[in-house]
């Protein structure tokens, strides 16, 4: 999609520091690290949301789901880690390409963040 900053990062017009690609999913470190292991888990397809989820494109939400014991496992959370999705402003979604952060490598406690 044109103008969006993570299709640029998945065509490569905009660097990024990627730890996994397949066919549907790329995932890269967050440019703005909250932990050790901070990395974005994002569909090749486009979705603004968690609201455009749908029969029709759950496939790529899947891949991503699929995909992230893999990358866990690669960056060697072992003992754990943290899946979060923020859906709208109001949950502090800034980039509207639908993404999960995959965050770990510290003791994350009960706080979300
Ligand atoms: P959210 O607030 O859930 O929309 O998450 C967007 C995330 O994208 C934030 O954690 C940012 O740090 C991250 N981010 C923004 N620009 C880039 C970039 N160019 N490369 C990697 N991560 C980015
Ligand atoms: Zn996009």
């Amino acid at each position: 999609m044109k103008d969006c900053l993570f299709c640029k990062i998945i065509a490569g017009e905009i660097p990024s520091t990627k730890v996994y690609e397949d066919d549907k999913v790329f995932a890269f470190r967050d440019i703005n690290p909250q932990a050790p292991v901070h990395v974005l888990v994002v569909p090749k397809e486009h979705l603004d949301s968690a609201n455009e989820i749908s029969d029709e494109n759950v496939d790529a939400v899947s891949a991503c789901f699929k995909a992230i014991p893999k990358i866990a496992a690669a960056e060697g959370l072992k003992d754990g880690y943290r899946v979060i999705n923020n859906c709208g402003a109001a949950a502090g979604q800034t980039v509207m390409h639908i993404h999960f952060h995959l965050i770990g490598g510290r003791e994350l406690g009960e706080h979300i963040i």
